[in-house]
């Protein structure tokens, strides 16, 4: 952990690195290219040797990809994890005395690629650096042999009952994406009572087979009946609203990422905190290590990401109206301040723009330039620039670029169905019902062909199965249609689309849903649920599980 002066050195690092970003982009470039313009030797691009690939998720829409690793970018992970340290530690106080992290963590195995070099999950790279195992040793709960269990339900075992038992320590509850933190707190509802017992006898559940959690989870746990009757007080409420708070009173935020496809989860995750701040600290792709949150506070839908200018970099392409739906907003931006540069109607013309001249409101796709030999790489997510720290810009996420339903002129991207969602979902409210996940493809089986949405729900009061009104899930569907944008709208019009269909699946079908991506090798930790799915698998095994389907019953305004 950091002491106070590399505290302190961090957040005077941050305000160097931001003033001064047009310059350190210019030194990377020039660093990067020049040295094979002054005739260095023909390793272009790629001066280091490729140590390993990250395998990214591709969950969040595109295929997993495998991204060159080298010892710079090695070095640079824990360099830009301490300037996050510094801004947390700003704002939350000493975060490393006697206090400790519940974050749930999973590696994922290693694969080795034809060429010898192994292939691996950026965190579980992470999760192998020593300096980040005695982080996890002092200031985490979670053994590392839990982390590093590949059955995930010992894994869970063994991390919540790490954390139940040290309540009073617990100062920050998280995961790398909100998905991982959710599954955890379903864990626990199907799993307290057991934990429960094997707390107030000292003993772990046979089942626990693994070795590594069995040796972890048997030496730190002894008979504590006390603790077992005031966690079987919480976990036996009606409801679990609050669980969290309730958990581990001295937590102060819950750490995870809650913007894109991931903001789906806010509302579940606030019905656990028991009102905790949610903090959203990162952008992080396997490409680069991208940016940081200032502003930990800020609520998830006001969260930007101030760019790192020294971890790559960075261009940006004006996102074209003609390339990306997105929503009306971003129609209406392009109408009142286009460039003449954005106006070309193809893609491929429009000039990428340096990190620093990047425009306050405008949309952009990220472009990165690495130390490992990507050039001008799109990583697929659209950003908006919100604002500026000092001379670096502060993007917020929108959504991935490459996620798009399709069914006739109409191009839906993330942002679009991500937002639908939202504007039908508040009809759920009233009813007590939320929204846990979802996802979404296009049916072309008929003619015309329509777009899906399944839809798992959980009531917030008790277990029971949830009594739908199909009234209201129609209006659900209609409300979709009328907040997509306006080419789906008037596709439906001249029924070039038929009505959009929701289909409620039971609960739990979204654990299967990441189990399977999981058992294709998506790691846990970097897991995100797919806000559409082309997989014929991924599709039959919600489709297996469907209780109810749902029509809108009207053509949208
Ligand atoms: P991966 O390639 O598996 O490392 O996943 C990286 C992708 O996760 C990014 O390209 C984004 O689409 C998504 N992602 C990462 N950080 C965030 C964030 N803070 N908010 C929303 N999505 C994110």
């Amino acid at each position: 952990m950091a002491t106070r002066n590399e505290f302190e050195d961090g957040l005077k690092r941050i305000e160097e690195l931001t003033t001064n970003a047009d310059q350190i982009q210019e030194e990377i470039l020039s660093l990067t290219f020049d040295r094979i313009a002054n005739g260095e030797p023909s390793n272009i691009l790629l001066a280091e040797s490729v140590l390993e690939f990250f395998r990214s998720s591709g969950t969040s829409g595109g295929q997993p990809k495998l991204i060159p690793v080298t010892a710079e970018t090695l070095k640079l992970l824990p360099i830009s994890s301490a300037l996050l340290t510094a801004v947390m530690k700003k704002h939350f106080g000493n975060l490393d005395q006697a206090v400790k992290s519940l974050e749930f963590q999973f590696a994922k195995e290693e694969t080795e690629t034809p060429c010898g070099l192994k292939a691996r999950a950026a965190t579980t790279s992470m999760y192998k650096n020593n300096d980040y195992r005695n982080i996890i040793s002092k200031h985490h709960t979670s053994p590392i042999e839990a982390i590093f269990c590949s059955d995930t339900n010992q894994s869970m075992y063994c991390q919540l009952l790490a954390g139940l038992i040290q309540p009073d320590e617990v100062v920050m509850v998280g995961s790398q994406f909100a998905t991982a933190l959710l599954r955890a707190i379903k864990f626990l509802e199907g799993y307290w009572k057991e934990l429960c017992s094997n707390i107030r006898s000292g003993q772990i559940s046979d089942w626990i087979t693994d070795s590594g959690c069995k040796n972890a989870a048997s030496s730190i746990m002894k008979p504590n009946p006390q603790l077992a009757d005031s966690i079987h007080k919480i976990c036996s409420c009606e409801s679990s609203e609050g669980i969290i708070k309730k958990l581990w009173p001295n937590a102060k935020f819950i750490r995870a990422i809650t913007t894109g496809v991931m903001s789906q989860y806010v509302e579940t995750l606030e019905f656990y905190s028991g009102g905790l701040p949610l903090v959203s600290n990162t952008y992080v792709c396997s490409e680069a290590f991208c940016g940081i949150n200032l502003e930990p506070l800020s609520g998830p839908s006001y969260v930007s990401y101030t760019f790192l200018p020294t971890t790559a970099f960075f261009e940006s392409l004006p996102v074209n109206n003609n390339s990306l739906s997105l929503s009306q907003e971003v129609q209406f931006n392009y109408a009142s301040q286009h460039e003449p540069v954005e106006k070309k109607s193809n893609n491929e013309n429009i000039e990428p723009i340096d990190l620093v001249h990047v425009k306050l409101g405008q949309y952009y796709e990220l472009l990165v330039t690495s130390y490992a030999g990507l050039y001008r790489y799109k990583v697929g997510d659209v950003l908006k620039v919100t604002g500026f720290h000092n001379n670096t810009p502060q993007f917020q996420f929108v959504g991935s670029q490459n996620v798009i339903l399709s069914i006739d002129t109409d191009k839906t991207s993330e942002a679009d169905l991500v937002n639908a969602v939202r504007e039908a979902k508040t009809l759920l409210d009233p009813l007590g019902f939320i929204l846990t996940g979802f996802t979404s493809y296009a049916d072309t089986c008929s003619i015309p062909g329509h777009y899906v949405l399944f839809w798992e729900l959980k009531a917030k009061q008790g277990n029971d199965s949830i009594e739908l009104d199909p009234k209201i899930m129609e209006e659900c569907c209609y409300r979709m249609e009328e907040a997509l944008y306006y080419i789906y709208r008037s596709c439906r019009k001249r029924n070039a689309i038929a009505a959009l269909e929701i289909r409620v699946v039971k609960q739990g079908s979204f654990d299967t849903l990441m189990d399977y991506y999981v058992s294709r090798g998506v790691s846990t930790s970097q897991y995100k649920t797919p806000s559409c799915i082309k997989s014929k698998e991924a599709i039959n095994i919600l489709e297996s599980k469907v209780i109810r389907k749902f029509f809108s019953p009207k053509i949208p305004m």
